[in-house]
């Protein structure tokens, strides 16, 4: 035996053995590839999956992760890969990565990348300084010193930052680090502060207790089990799952994940749960600096970090012990990436607990049709928080016939009705949201001489108008081209330009001139694009510095304002039109939250949907607050149409320059495509978003019964298209765009 490994084999065969003693490893790099790699196993210790290594791709240098050991590889020549040193990612990681890629259709690095920072291991950053108080008093004490000397022996074990030091005793930066040169202050390593279990704890309610009961024993039992947390807004959901974060802080051993949609990761969930437990948790989203980022990456990774609240992006961590995952608000749009590596984020979190053995809880007062039908069919644990705590009233909802008793003039958008509502709820101190799902002045530029619309010159889609006629400027929402508004039609040259259908912005100046004397603030893209910017809104609001809010989707999601009780939706109609499979139900959702703003505390609110269409079974089910009505008639009509979550999808979108070579290649998938019972090829369909950046896009759909992703890639290998054309694989796409 021996001797056949020490020597060469007589005939090669097209398989060449490593030529060294080194093992082989099939790395998988973050980056866009199609295919694992193969590199030496260079380490001290014997190669694991999981490892994560140090590779080189090109003359660029990458961290990667080795998926497989094999005997030997088809190439020769194989560079290195080094063994970095860090403990393998646990198995539930490397499994969870492979199975989101194999079920993405995504590149294998795909999971990898979303999971380190810009595709490598983060160097560890310097850990975080604080100031302590030495005891020792300096000889030289100006009257600045000795303020900060009275702070100090207020709490002389308390630590401090320069700045928090400084204001504290009313004194510049420089006084405080002048201390540290005359060793009054010194500085030490700051240790991580964990949220405490105990800090504030909550009395529940006894529906309360008993969800955090069930959920407590789910965590023990460290089984995989979805979980359907169902109550409307302000039913106490958070503190729920709060309480289950306690439990296992009190246990000392294993880690949360709750995710969140992007925009609630303001001020106020932190501040919240601050107040709960002493100290903020890891937070993971598009925004944190650099070192923060650097800093949390390592506090997974390690294990230090026990509750990490993130984005869909943070599923993709290095997590060492999870126990429990949190999806709140899981019918929330926002958990699609969609993107380049398109995957869902709540299925995937579903697949993250699932890899994890522990519980996963979805929370929403809308659920999704998926997760609702799931329900249905009894294949997730249900637990249902009955009303608001502490006896909040849902609001009363009235449609208002635009047909009968719309806005006075053309180019208006309040109705009469809503008006009188919003003067009474400023004579009462009180304040009302005007809701409407478009940023910008107009959604439209129209000639009123000959008609012609003012359209992206890159994109099948209208130029939306921003600003005034003066200073303002034509912006493509797809592509962000933009132009100066133009002062003549770009056809025939007449100057008649007429700006057509409500914007946020034509809103407020609306609003401006029916209540001059109102406070009015702005809520939407162009005005909030920060979290920063979200907390002054947030704050501004809160502390009754505003009376009217005009406001885009933004502003429907998880905030709590006591004083708000009028809303009003301008154009609830917006949305029922676009002919995509989701609009109702995401209309429904929005507007369920919209009108779940309104008197969230004591006070009783009023929604006004302002539609055209008050017949319509949605409105209805809207004005009855019956969401389990409006559930059942779109479940139907999925079921008549073939639709999610009855069928499953996967889209592709063919893009290229070239409209020629678009459509031959997808019509030569459509020719391919295999016939297999239970499996249907729709299209090649012209995308409804047909031209985007001057790029032609189609779309071809498979819909089954069964998942497709194993017939779909095969049939994607062996036909091969134009190299020019980008090919885009959408599995479970939440729209066609
Ligand atoms: P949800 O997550 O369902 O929207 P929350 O958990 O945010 O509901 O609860 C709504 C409000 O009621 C919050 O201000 C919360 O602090 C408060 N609340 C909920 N449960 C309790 C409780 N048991 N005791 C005191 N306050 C509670
Ligand atoms: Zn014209
Ligand atoms: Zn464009």
């Amino acid at each position: 035996m021996l001797s056949t490994m020490c020597s060469q084999p007589k005939n090669p065969s097209p398989v060449a053995i490593s030529p060294s003693s080194r093992p082989v490893v099939r790395v998988v790099a973050p980056l866009f590839l199609p295919k694992t790699l193969d590199y030496l196993w260079a380490g001290e210790r014997e190669p694991e999956v999981g490892a994560l290594v140090q590779i080189e791709i090109g003359n660029k240098s990458y961290h990667g992760m080795v998926a497989q050991i094999v005997q030997r590889s088809s190439y020769d020549k194989l560079k290195l890969a080094h063994d970095i040193g860090l403990p393998v990612l646990p198995e539930q990681v490397a499994g969870f990565y492979r199975w989101v890629a194999r079920y993405a259709l995504s590149a294998p690095g795909d999971p990898l990348r979303a999971g380190l920072v810009s595709a490598k291991v983060p160097d560890r950053p310097d850990p975080a300084k604080e100031l302590i108080f030495t005891g020792k008093q300096p000889a030289r004490l100006t009257a600045q010193r000795v303020q900060v000397l009275e702070v100090l022996k207020q709490d002389i074990k308390r630590t401090w930052q320069v700045g928090e030091l400084a204001v504290a005793a009313d004194v510049s930066d420089a006084v405080v680090r002048s201390l540290v040169k005359v060793d009054m202050l010194a500085w030490q390593e700051a240790p991580y502060r964990q949220p405490q279990p105990n800090f504030q704890p909550v009395a529940l309610a006894k529906a309360q207790t008993e969800a955090v009961e069930v959920i407590n024993e789910a965590v023990a039992a460290e089984k995989f089990e979805p979980i359907l947390l169902d109550g409307v807004m302000g039913s106490g959901k958070t503190e729920v799952y709060f309480e289950n974060i306690q439990r296992i802080l009190e246990n000392g051993d294993g880690q949360v994940l709750v995710l969140v949609p992007e925009i609630a990761l303001t001020a106020q969930w932190l501040t919240r749960f601050k107040e709960r437990f002493g100290f903020e948790p890891v937070v993971w989203h598009a925004h944190i600096s650099d070192k923060k980022r650097r800093e949390n990456w390592w506090r997974v990774q390690e294990g230090s970090a026990s509750v990490i609240v993130g984005a869909r992006s943070s599923l993709f961590l290095p997590f060492k012990n999870l126990k429990y995952v949190v999806v709140d608000e899981e019918h929330d749009g926002s958990y699609k990436q969609e993107e380049m590596f398109r995957y869902h984020g709540r299925d995937m979190a579903i697949m993250l607990a699932k890899h994890w053995a522990c519980p996963v809880v979805l929370a929403s007062a809308t659920p999704s049709l998926e997760t609702w039908q799931n329900h249905l069919e009894n294949k997730y644990k249900y637990l249902q928080l009955p009303s608001r705590f502490g006896g909040a009233m849902l609001p009363e909802v009235k449609l208002v016939d635009l047909c009968e008793n719309g806005p006075e003039k053309a180019d208006m958008w309040l109705s009469p009705v809503l008006i009188d509502e919003i003067s009474e709820a400023i004579k009462r101190g009180e304040q009302s949201l005007l809701f409407l799902n478009r940023r910008g002045v107009a959604p439209l530029l129209i000639c009123r001489t000959c008609g012609h619309r003012h359209d992206c010159p890159r994109c099948d889609a209208s130029l939306v108008v921003h600003g005034s006629s003066h200073n303002g400027k034509l912006t493509c929402h797809h592509c962000g081209y933009n132009e100066p508004y133009p002062t003549e039609c770009a056809k025939c040259e007449s100057d008649k330009l007429h700006t057509f259908g409500p914007g946020t912005r034509k809103v407020m100046a609306e609003v401006q001139r029916l209540f001059p004397e109102a406070r009015i603030a702005i809520a939407d893209s162009d005005a909030i694009s920060t979290p920063a910017q979200m907390d002054q809104f947030v704050k501004d609001v809160e502390e009754g510095l505003v009376d009217i809010i005009v406001g885009t989707q933004m502003v429907a999601k998880g905030h709590h304002f006591p004083q708000l009780t009028v809303v009003g939706v301008l154009d609830a109609d917006m949305g029922l039109a676009h002919g995509d499979l989701r609009a109702s139900e995401r209309t429904f959702q929005l507007l369920m939250q919209v009108a779940g703003r309104a008197g969230r505390a004591t006070k009783p609110g009023t929604v006004y949907l302002q539609t055209y269409d008050t017949q319509n079974p949605l409105m209805k089910s809207l004005k009855e607050l019956d969401r389990d009505a409006f559930y059942e008639i779109e479940l139907k009509s999925r079921t008549y149409w073939k639709e999610p979550p009855f069928r499953r999808y996967i889209g592709l979108i063919l893009s290229a320059k070239s409209e020629r070579a678009v459509l031959t290649s997808a019509q030569k998938l459509a020719q391919t495509f295999p016939k297999n019972e239970g499996f249907e090829l729709l299209g090649p369909a012209p995308a409804p978003l047909s031209r985007l950046k001057d790029h032609f896009r189609y779309r071809l759909l498979v819909k089954s019964n069964k998942p497709a992703q194993g017939i779909v890639q095969k049939w994607l290998a062996e036909t091969p298209i134009y190299k020019q054309v980008r090919l885009e694989i959408d599995v479970d796409p939440q729209r066609f765009s």
